[in-house]
């Protein structure tokens, strides 16, 4: 490593840790003033004025409500109510059970009432005076002076990932930079603006958020999730020997299948699925990255073409026949083979087959598994691996609820899972992990 890198290293570790001011930029108090109410006329014209938008979607917008309740007597018994059970908790803060509880009756009775004359005078309060001064600081646009960057984190098709930090805030994201002129040569356009579009769409902790998206004059710019775990390659392949311990596979698996639920239900196909796409965090949960091939499906629809690493490709996709979400399943066959047995199911660690013979194996060979695999292990990468997708374990029309349901998850508690209530069992090493990406790239 050389001493460029360490100095880029030890400052982004800095920057993470947070010193005095959090890693905020010495001018934070003046970005993230609030403008005068004057100023925020034509926004309050132009908002919607949606009850369930303003007060119980938006966390801003619940809060500020709440406090307004609380300053009405006859509210206030309601407000505690409303803002232990009656809201959406954030993603991050809930176990999903209670993410509809708004739906439900005592709750949504509760909200009819509320949104009537509160929800009227709210709007005339000076608490709403506020929402509009934070929704029109979230509207500005966002620039690259909006970011501090520390560090290349990894190299992509199009251009760089960066380690870049909200000067406002002090929070740190990987800024993925599509260079245009790049973009513009393999008639890229397409690719880039269905990635930006899907990652709009998607909002799960098992898959690397969008936080803000903006161009400079050479490059399309997206924020996401800082993931400075490493990826599951790097796991797998070199931290001693090939594989991964059982706890750590069930565990793995498990974020993915839920990962890979969440974007079917959004009608997204994956198709992209490998060890080096699943990228951990700091404390080690994964979230599946790099949108790049996926496709939504319009109703119903089916979609073909010959996408993904061939590795990891599916047999109906290889045989260019029309699918949905198959693939996805096959290749969390594949993912979970190869966390298990160190190596992938169709080629051995240091084989480079040439294409057609991968495509006659995936097509024709059978999976062999050693003494690692138990047999609810081998079991779910048969079903997984299944070359038929009409039988395939996850193609059954229940949206995945079989893998879910698996004795091979016997220890997995989905529901914990989703709430973000389950401690990784492995944490990352990521100065040792900066260290590597730096040699690698
Ligand atoms: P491409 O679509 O061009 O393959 P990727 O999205 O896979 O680009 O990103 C390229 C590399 O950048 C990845 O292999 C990884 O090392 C790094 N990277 C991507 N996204 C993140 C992230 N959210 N956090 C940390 N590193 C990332
Ligand atoms: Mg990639
Ligand atoms: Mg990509």
């Amino acid at each position: 490593m050389d001493i460029d890198n360490m100095v880029q290293n030890s400052a982004l570790v800095r920057a993470r840790e947070g010193g005095g001011n959090k890693g905020r930029s010495w001018r934070w108090k003046e970005m993230l003033r609030f403008p005068h109410i004057s100023e925020c006329r034509e926004l309050a014209k132009t908002i919607e004025r949606d009850y369930y938008d303003l007060c119980v979607y938006q966390p801003i917008g619940k809060k500020l409500f709440h406090l307004y309740c609380l300053t009405r007597p006859e509210l206030s018994c309601f407000s505690f109510f409303f803002y232990n059970f009656l809201c959406v908790p954030q993603a991050n803060q809930c176990v999903p059970s209670l993410a509809n509880m708004h739906l439900f009756y005592p709750f949504r009775f509760l909200h009819e009432y509320l949104s009537q004359e509160p929800f009227t005078q709210y709007q005339f309060s000076m608490h709403f005076d506020r929402f509009l001064q934070w929704k029109h600081l979230e509207r500005r646009p966002i620039t690259k002076y909006n970011f501090r960057e520390y560090r290349l984190l990894g190299k992509g098709g199009f251009g760089e990932v960066w380690a870049s930090q909200v000067r406002a805030t002090g929070m740190m994201y990987a800024c993925k930079k599509l260079e245009k002129t790049h973009v513009k040569k393999w008639q890229g356009e397409h690719m880039a603006l269905n990635e930006k579009e899907l990652l709009e769409e998607v909002d799960s902790r098992f898959v690397v958020n969008l936080a803000y998206a903006y161009e400079t004059k050479h490059s399309l710019c997206m924020v996401l999730t800082m993931m400075s775990g490493g990826d599951l390659r790097f796991h797998i392949h070199n931290m001693g020997k090939p594989g991964l311990t059982m706890d750590r596979v069930y565990f793995y698996a498990a974020e993915v299948c839920c990962g890979l639920i969440h974007l079917h239900q959004k009608s997204i196909v994956y198709r992209d699925l490998k060890p080096e796409n699943i990228l951990l965090d700091d404390k080690g949960h994964i979230r599946i990255s790099d949108l790049g091939l996926a496709v939504k499906l319009e109703d119903g629809d089916l979609v073909q073409g010959r996408v993904g690493t061939l590795y990891y490709m599916a047999p109906e996709v290889i045989s260019k026949e029309k699918y949905n979400m198959s693939p996805d399943w096959w290749g969390l066959g594949c993912l979970i083979y190869e966390m298990i047995a160190g190596k992938s199911p169709f080629r051995d660690k240091s084989e480079r087959p040439k294409s057609s013979e991968m495509e006659k194996r995936i097509i024709s060979k059978t999976v062999e598994y050693n003494e690692k695999f138990s047999t609810d292990a081998v079991d779910i990468c048969n079903g997984l691996l299944n070359r038929n997708p009409k039988h395939r374990l996850g193609c059954q029309g229940l949206g995945g609820k079989e893998v879910k349901t698996h004795p091979f998850f016997r220890q997995i508690n989905f529901r914990m899972l989703e709430g973000g209530l389950v401690e990784p069992s492995f944490k990352p090493d990521v100065i040792l992990i900066a260290s590597f990406s730096c040699w690698q790239s």
